[in-house]
């Protein structure tokens, strides 16, 4: 049984746990492992991929490991650290365990916490130049240093952001979750 199916949901879907983990991947991504760009929902996959580590092998950043049970998840703290849709891990998988590739590889996107150093009234915009999406823009503020502005809806959750940020302000969230917190 994986760790994210022992706990009880409502302190899952609350986070509580993500606090108590030190690894840096959690940290950044939370407890919900991260499977590959356009993967199936977490149940099919989870049956139907054999953890043959083709994916792994083929990722051309190496951002794909061995997770938890053996099954491929994405680490952006390794390799380069974003995906770039390279569709590798897709197209060598022999299982039908893939959406179409017209869809949205995920539905993750990210969060800028406190420790961001804007917000603490230091320039910085080092995760500006990292976001190829422009989902990340800097406004200039009366009296202040600019401060960050995120544009979910341009973000495709590629990672490449949270290594660029000198103090991990940059975090993965999951919309859907947060919604469904929100009603508990
Ligand atoms: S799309 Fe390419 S870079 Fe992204 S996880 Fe798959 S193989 Fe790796
Ligand atoms: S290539 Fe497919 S079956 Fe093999 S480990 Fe990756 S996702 Fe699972
Ligand atoms: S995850 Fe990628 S697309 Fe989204 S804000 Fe970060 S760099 Fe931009």
């Amino acid at each position: 049984m994986s760790p994210e199916h022992s706990l009880p949901r409502r302190r899952f879907l609350r986070g509580e746990f993500f606090t108590s983990l030190q690894s840096k991947t959690v940290q950044q991504q939370g407890f919900q492992g991260i499977r590959p760009p356009w993967a199936v929902d977490n149940q099919q996959f989870i049956e139907d991929c054999t953890r043959c580590g083709a994916c792994i092998q083929a990722c051309e950043t190496r951002i794909l490991v061995k997770g938890e049970g053996d099954f491929p998840e994405v680490h952006f703290d390794r390799g380069a650290g974003e995906c770039t849709f390279c569709q590798r891990c897709v197209t060598v998988c022999p299982q039908p365990i893939f959406r179409p590739l017209t869809e949205p590889a995920w539905f993750h996107r990210v969060e800028v916490s406190e420790a961001c150093l804007t917000k603490k009234g230091i320039e910085c915009r080092s995760c500006e130049d990292s976001c190829e999406m422009r989902a990340i823009r800097f406004k200039p503020t009366l009296g202040q240093v600019s401060q960050i502005s995120l544009n979910l809806e341009d973000c495709n959750g590629c990672g490449a952001c949270l290594k660029s940020c000198p103090t991990f302000a940059i975090k993965i969230i999951y919309p859907d979750l947060v919604e469904q917190c929100k009603k508990i």
